[in-house]
């Protein structure tokens, strides 16, 4: 049981200390003891503990975070639904899309591209999207028409002897066909997250963001960066899509919008897609979707003063700095005998163990190697997530050089003596 945080730190009950190297569920970004979050929770439960956003009324903490969010994003996303889950972000997507086509008078067009491996969360709708086959068996998903796309990942993914450029002409060509076959009057929009994080931490190649972005716009598809995790400098850049190269016409953020303090996620999106909805509400009828904690007061006046610290700390060049050592530190294991590879992209890295090096052999899943790293992780006090048997590294956007080189020491420490119990 994990009883108390402080910093990037968590305790548990007897207390022992752990780094918390995957910010809780990669989400606390300004550590766990951040008394401006509390104080701004409880400024406003004294308030407006709470109130909607429905029939014409609002209330001023989720305007305001509406203005930043507007603000942040990238030029042209300048609209805001607020949920409280990415779950429930990504099922609002889905509705989105489908009312705005039905208002646009071209109903056919309502079928999702996703990625195999990609998460989008765990609802009727989002977790249709996500490409995690233990996500959909026995819940009878896919329950909405989707189609999961390759997996762009190069090390997994690509061919014998294919070159990651090759890899990813391939990727676009596959997408191209799908849409081709399919009919892109049947095909509403794209989702991915920029670097695919809880599927098992992997960059997409160069090159294939733009690529996705250009066939997007050839075939009137709408693109969606769900930036769940990316978002708010994960990354050492803004946003996922900063740091890919490509501009959605929706972001999906929740997670580090309030440090996860409170429950919240934003729909951020363009007015070409809120003016479809709203200009032809009288003619079609209201978009008739919302949720009682849609805004939440509480929630959205930390996500504002949460997003604050992120700038005035200058959160994100931290992640970029301390990212780059973290990537570089890791980096060094590449040749330890249990890793296949070595992957990320500033706060966010994995690693990937294997049975044999040279051809890539996965380990046989009965051993559960992965999950004997991951419980050796809280004997060396490194909590970190292992996913089948990459362990997955996402810690506070406050860590210092010395965190770092404790986080990447500690994985050493992990590697190795996971080995030595594999030996035995
Ligand atoms: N999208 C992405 C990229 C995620 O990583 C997650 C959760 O990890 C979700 C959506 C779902 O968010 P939630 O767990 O808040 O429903």
């Amino acid at each position: 049981m994990i009883s108390r945080g402080e910093g990037i730190h968590v305790y548990d009950e007897a207390g022992k200390q752990y780094i918390e190297g995957l910010s809780g569920l990669w989400s606390v970004g300004v550590g766990f003891s951040e008394p401006r979050l509390v104080e701004a929770a409880h400024k406003q439960m004294q308030a407006l503990p709470y109130y909607h956003s429905f029939a014409h009324k609002a209330h001023e903490p989720s305007i305001r975070l509406a203005e930043k969010l507007v603000e942040m994003t990238p030029e042209g996303l300048d609209r805001v639904f607020f949920t409280s889950s990415g779950s429930e972000a990504n099922d609002t997507v889905v509705k989105m899309v489908w009312f705005m086509n039905n208002a646009l008078g071209r109903p056919e067009k309502k079928k999702f591209l996703a990625r195999t491996k990609g998460y989008h969360g765990i609802t009727v709708a989002s977790g249709s999207l996500t490409g995690l086959p233990y996500n959909h068996m026995h819940f009878d998903l896919p329950a909405i028409p989707v189609m999961h796309l390759t997996c762009p990942h190069h090390y997994r993914f690509g061919q014998e002897d294919e070159s990651e450029a090759d890899f990813t002409a391939r990727l676009l060509k596959e997408a191209e066909e799908v849409i081709e076959r399919e009919g892109p009057e049947t095909i509403a929009a794209f989702i991915g997250e920029p670097l695919m994080a809880a599927g098992g931490v992997m960059p997409p190649p160069e090159g294939y963001w733009p690529g996705i972005e250009a066939l997007c716009r050839k075939h009137d598809i709408l693109l969606v960066s769900d930036e769940v995790i990316c978002g708010f400098g994960r990354l050492g850049s803004s946003f996922g899509c900063v740091h890919y190269g490509f501009t959605p016409d929706i972001m999906v953020t929740s997670k580090q919008l309030t440090s996860s303090y409170m429950p919240l996620a934003a729909i951020v999106f363009s007015k070409k897609v809120y003016d479809a909805i709203a200009d032809n509400t009288a003619r079609i009828g209201t978009f008739g979707h919302g949720f009682t904690a849609s805004g939440h007061p509480v929630a959205t006046a930390v996500g504002l003063e949460n997003l604050h610290i992120i700038e005035e700390r200058d959160l994100i060049g931290n992640a970029a700095r301390m990212g780059a050592r973290m990537q570089d530190g890791l980096r060094a294991y590449a040749d330890h005998p249990l890793v296949g590879e070595v992957r990320g992209a500033g706060l966010i890295a994995g690693l990937e163990l294997v049975a044999d090096k040279a051809t890539k052999r996965p380990f046989d899943p009965v051993g559960r190697v992965g999950l004997m790293a991951f419980e050796t992780g809280h004997e060396e006090g490194l909590i970190c997530r292992n996913v089948g048997d990459t362990l997955a590294l996402c810690p506070p956007m406050i860590v210092t050089e010395t965190d770092v080189d404790e986080i990447v020491a500690r994985m050493g420490r992990i590697l190795d003596r996971t080995a030595e119990r594999l030996a035995r």
